[in-house]
């Protein structure tokens, strides 16, 4: 049986995982995918989302599911992991790994040891033809399988939507769950996990305001509010509703929570400290 090796961080299990792990299983059954400590994960990609424990068992599971198949999964704490002191038939990357795979025949050649063969799958991409990747995944941009998200697909024309306004860089469309009508959606046309990231909130705002004042006029209501908040869809987005006479329009945010004078204080010094 061929002995193949792959690795990565696998943090979040994607539709390119998949390419590379089918590649692998077709190449031989003999698998060892080396797996990022935390503290090297941490180190190439920033911020992680699962930790080994987790990444490790979401990686078994995957693989018994689909192939009834236990492998062997070792952590490693740099790009070679045991390339170096083992022999592998096949070295199996992505286009973003390939450089890796270089060095690792590179050391193995200073070694004296044989080369492996690097097998080099082509990088899977989201349905806006940008690679799928974890960050975008974490940022509710796509999913695991390379879909857009909603707003994003309204931006680009794949959903429909009654859009009411738009320029360059924003959008403003009804809502299709109104709770009012006139119950409109504002939104950057990039993708940004929430409005704080929008790197122009201040022309963000502007657009916002001008759609409110319109809102006012068309539904004769002087009673616009706004509201963010960003659970619903991972999407930068805020809602204008206009209210109407005895529109019943409630909310419910969570209860009020009791914190003691002293937590205040602290919670006060911790974002003072922060800004
Ligand atoms: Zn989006």
């Amino acid at each position: 049986m061929k002995k193949v090796i792959l690795g990565g961080t696998f943090d979040i299990l994607h539709k390119g995982h998949q390419a590379l792990f089918n590649k692998a299983m077709e190449l031989g059954g003999d698998l060892t995918i080396g797996l990022t400590s935390d503290q090297f994960a941490r180190e190439m990609k920033g911020e992680i989302f699962h930790n080994f424990e987790k990444r490790k068992e979401n990686l078994e599971t995957f693989f018994f599911q689909k192939w009834k198949k236990e492998v062997e999964i070792v952590k490693i704490e740099d790009i070679f992991g045991p390339t170096i002191k083992e022999d592998f038939d096949y070295l199996v990357v992505s286009e973003e790994t390939f450089g890796n795979a270089l060095k690792i025949n590179k050391e193995r050649e200073k070694l004296g040891k044989k080369k492996i063969e690097i097998v080099k799958i082509k990088m899977v991409l989201a349905e806006d033809k940008k690679p799928i990747s974890c960050t975008r995944i974490r940022n509710g941009e796509i999913d695991s399988e390379g879909n857009l998200c909603v707003f994003c697909k309204i931006v680009r024309g794949t959903i429909k939507a009654f859009k009411i306004f738009e320029d360059e860089k924003f959008l403003a469309f009804l809502d299709k769950n109104p709770r009012n009508p006139g119950h409109t959606l504002i939104i950057p046309k990039e993708h940004f996990r929430w409005v704080w990231d929008i790197p122009y909130a201040g022309q963000y705002f502007e657009f916002v305001q001008r759609v409110a004042k319109a809102i006012k006029k068309a539904l004769k209501t002087n009673w616009v509010i706004s509201l963010v908040l960003g659970d619903e869809i991972w999407h930068a987005h805020l809602h204008l509703i206009p209210r109407l006479p005895n529109d019943k329009f409630y909310y419910s945010p969570p209860p009020v929570k009791k914190i003691s004078e002293e937590e205040m204080k602290e919670i006060q010094r911790k974002i003072k400290k922060a800004l």
